[in-house]
């Protein structure tokens, strides 16, 4: 077989390698002053990344022009999250340079995986979302579709997660701390940012409140362009990931220092600064604070100037819009959009109003990504009226247009207006970002089926039926150059030496492994290379928590954030009632197994937090119980990121996906494990039914209520108690007594009155599904059948490759062309 690495690369030609061990000393002598003998491992990862960089930049500026030439569209992905990970392995892996890079440092007496190690992950997101984005920027460089992705290039990342006496800490995150070899900073390329002020209408004299306002802005921030080139496969094209950082207009207020007072002469700058500073830590709820508005203004602003700077370039003004850019909104956090491009078009191009509109709503369009009632984003008017005045009179014109168009088809009734109005009326009012978002786009999309149904259903109901044919559904996506090739370098090995090279540009290839599922030889070289991942992930989980596991046991994980829609209280249930069971008959014969948890919290979620100390003490006892042994073990590992992600996954059997039904919008987590051949254990809910459809019901455990039957049940007011079988309830018991928790009894009481009261999230009514679903992997998880199943999860992923997910972005939505692979 051959060695992972050789697959991953063109072998090793003595002249290539030579010319990288050259250039990665060119970069330490003359980009940081230093020989080979002082040179600590920090400066060989950096001269490394330097090196390399190099060589996608020579790509960069070729690709840069092409599409200027062909005149071809511009896909502008507008996200305020970017959870990128580390880069090095992954640029090597695309290069297909990493044999090149692994001789030439080995010549130099470098360990290139000491220097990964190194690398600090860009964790410029929080979870699915960030991913997403990120995943996307991938597969666009692969298929070369002419991108950039705009976002924000927050100096703090999202907090390093730190667990003491089971509690999560946050700690601040410092990724460029060392320095960040990947990025370019563009000087010349920066744009100013205004807040508040007020609007001097310059009006047409005939009542018509459409003609151009003139803003005078009350503060100026400036927004400077990072940019990150982001190589694609083989290295073919090569696309931008700009990010902006915030300065201030003015660096020292020289009166006051010069007055001596030097805090007051710069802090000024520090509160200007601080728009990229920090990353909300906040998933799945609208963060709220003034300070997110400023950031989700600052970089939609930046984008869309520098967006029509281009075009305005190249075609000479903004009619033509349009046909050379498609703007994507990630969520509604840019949708401020819609208003900013307004009023580039109406104030600063002087567009006649209803040509601005088309030209609006023909390059913009959204990415639904939650019903989640606490995740819909909106903006007190107050608040709007005061930070972006002229923004607050555009949405209200944007509005009374869209009012009066669906009075004119006849939708009068007040409850449909006020369900669709931009303006949510209360005491206080508030703009609908979503309903923006919606308006002003050609193509609305959910992210799973399941969801774009429901979206239609619930959210966008009426607008959907006063605006029709809008919505679209494009299916989530991952890279498999992250999630297979680099993180499962043996497994993808083992696919190449079966299938052929081919199959790592043609996912569906991946569909002939049906015909080794039953091939002895086969399934052992796979059980093999899982093995050896399972080995290594005991390894890692000692070193980051001290306990011991075995790696003959069933890996069952559970990694994502903690929340409590994503039920990893009904994990632990599971695990409590287990371990009473095994308690009370220590002697039958169970299947060992490692629950394995591993996610953050958001810093001011308590209940999430809660969740989190509980697995940790439930851990505690259960580990240290000598009558339990290796049956069972509970673990928490600290600080899930996506480095940690690609260490975990190719080490798991199990992969639970145990949501709430209705409640996830798609997950990607669950593709990333079935296409490592982890089983799922899973509700009817978002991609989990897209899985179970490709995957085969027999090659997953699909239980639980289904999302029409939840939304029955929480009109019927079941309460947990209710709903508790004894089994259920003896779990929940031994919670609300301390068993625990003996130093703090009730520590935990909140949580098992709240799974007895109203049982918000279904825990108890899905308890015994569950715990029978479970029951059923035990028996599955030692027949050879098991093997057969991950083998087919592994051959049916190949659809969930979001190289598929910017195809259908490409023809539905943006009307770009993509290569074939
Ligand atoms: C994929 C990924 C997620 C999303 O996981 P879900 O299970 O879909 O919620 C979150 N965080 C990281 C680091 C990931 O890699």
């Amino acid at each position: 077989m051959p060695k992972p690495s050789n697959v991953l690369s063109h072998p090793a030609e003595s002249a290539d390698i030579a010319a990288f061990r050259a250039a990665v000393l060119d970069k330490l002598a003359y980009s940081f002053g230093k020989t080979p003998d002082v040179a600590s491992l920090n400066d060989w990862y950096m001269a490394t990344a330097l090196a390399l960089r190099d060589r996608i930049v020579a790509r960069w500026l070729k690709t840069g022009q092409r599409p200027d030439a062909e005149g071809r569209k511009r896909v502008y992905y507008l996200s305020i999250e970017y959870l990128l990970g580390q880069l090095l392995f992954d640029a090597l892996i695309n290069m297909r340079l990493l044999n090149v890079a692994r001789a030439a440092l080995a010549d130099l007496d470098v360990d290139i995986d000491q220097l990964r190690k190194l690398e600090p992950d860009a964790a410029l997101g929080n979870g699915g979302l960030g991913r997403l984005a990120a995943c996307y920027m991938d597969s666009m460089a692969a298929l070369a579709v002419p991108a950039y992705g705009y976002g924000i290039r927050y100096e703090n990342g999202l907090f390093v997660q730190q667990i003491r006496d089971g509690w999560q800490n946050e700690l601040p995150e410092r990724w460029l701390s060392l320095g960040n070899p990947w990025e370019f900073e563009r000087t010349d390329t920066e744009y100013s940012i205004c807040f508040g002020g007020s609007v001097e209408y310059v009006g047409d004299g005939h009542g018509n409140g459409t003609a151009r306002g003139l803003w005078y802005p009350d503060e100026r921030v400036l927004a400077v362009a990072y940019d990150t080139p982001i190589a694609g496969w083989r290295g073919r094209h090569v696309n931008t990931l700009r990010l902006w950082s915030a300065r201030a207009t003015t660096p020292v207020q020289l009166a006051a220092f010069n007055e001596g007072d030097l805090v007051g002469a710069t802090a000024p700058r520090a509160q200007v600064e601080a728009i990229s500073r920090v990353l909300y830590p906040s998933d799945a709820t609208a963060a709220g604070q003034e300070l997110r508005l400023r950031q989700e203004y600052f970089f939609t602003s930046a984008s869309l100037q520098d967006i029509t700077r281009r075009h305005l370039e190249q075609h000479g003004d903004l009619t033509s819009l349009p046909d050379h850019a498609a703007i994507q909104l990630n969520d509604t956090h840019p949708a401020i959009a819609v208003a900013e491009l307004m009023r580039i078009l109406v104030d600063e191009h002087e567009h006649a109003w209803d040509e601005a509109w088309r030209i609006t709503k023909g390059t913009l369009s959204y990415t639904n990504h939650t019903l989640l009632p606490e995740a819909l984003e909106s903006w007190p008017v107050p608040l709007l009226n005061r930070l972006l005045p002229r923004h607050m009179q555009i949405i209200y014109l944007i509005n009374k247009a869209h009012l009066d168009d669906a009075s004119a088809k006849g939708f009068v009734e007040p409850g449909m207006l006020a369900s669709i109005s931009l303006i949510q009326e209360g005491h206080e009012k508030r703009v609908r970002m979503g309903h923006l978002a919606f308006v002003g786009s050609h193509r609305i999309n959910g992210v799973s089926a399941l969801h774009t149904d429901l979206m239609q259903k619930t959210v966008f109901r009426d607008l959907n039926r006063a605006a029709p044919g809008r919505i679209v559904n494009v299916t989530n996506g991952i890279t498999f150059r992250r999630w297979l090739y680099e993180a499962n370098p043996s497994l993808t090995a083992l696919l190449v030496n079966t299938l052929g090279e081919r199959v790592l540009d043609d996912p569906a290839e991946l569909l002939r492994l049906k015909g080794f599922c039953d091939d002895a030889g086969f399934v052992e070289e796979y059980k093999a290379q899982r093995r050896r991942n399972k080995q290594a992930l005991a390894g890692r989980i000692h070193q980051l928590t001290g306990v011991r596991v075995d790696p003959t046991a069933l890996f069952d994980v559970q990694i994502k954030r903690i929340h409590e829609y994503k039920r990893q209280l009904l994990n632990i249930l599971e695990a409590v009632a287990v371990y009473l069971a095994i308690r009370r008959e220590p002697e039958r014969s169970w299947v060992p197994r490692v629950k394995l948890f591993a996610g953050k919290a958001a810093a001011s979620y308590e209940r999430a937090k809660l969740i989190i100390k509980l697995a940790g003490d439930v851990g505690q006892v259960i580990n240290n119980d000598p009558l339990v042994g290796d049956k069972l073990k509970v673990v928490f590992m600290p600080n899930y990121s996506v480095s940690l992600a690609q260490c975990i996954i190719p080490g798991s059997d199990l992969s639970e996906q145990i949501s709430t039904a209705g409640m996830e919008a798609s997950g990607t987590g669950n593709m990333k494990l079935a296409l490592n051949g982890a089983l799922t254990i899973g509700t009817l809910d978002g991609a989990n039914i897209e899985i179970r459809n490709e995957v085969g019901a027999d090659n997953i455990f699909i239980f639980g209520l289904t999302a029409e039957e939840i939304d029955d049940r929480r009109r019927a007011h079941f309460t947990g108690r209710q709903a508790a079988s004894p089994r259920l309830m003896e779990a929940i018991k031994s919670i609300d007594d301390g068993v625990f928790s003996p130093d703090q009894p009730d520590r935990f009481k909140p949580i098992a009155q709240a799974l007895l009261g109203y049982d918000h999230f279904m825990v108890a009514a899905d308890f015994d599904a569950y715990w029978d679903a479970q029951r059923k992997v035990d028996l599955a998880f030692v027949q050879p059948g098991w093997w057969r199943s991950s083998i087919l999860n592994t051959s049916r992923m190949g659809w969930f490759s979001s190289d598929r997910a910017i195809r259908e972005y490409a023809s539905e939505i943006w009307s770009v062309p993509v290569v074939e692979s």
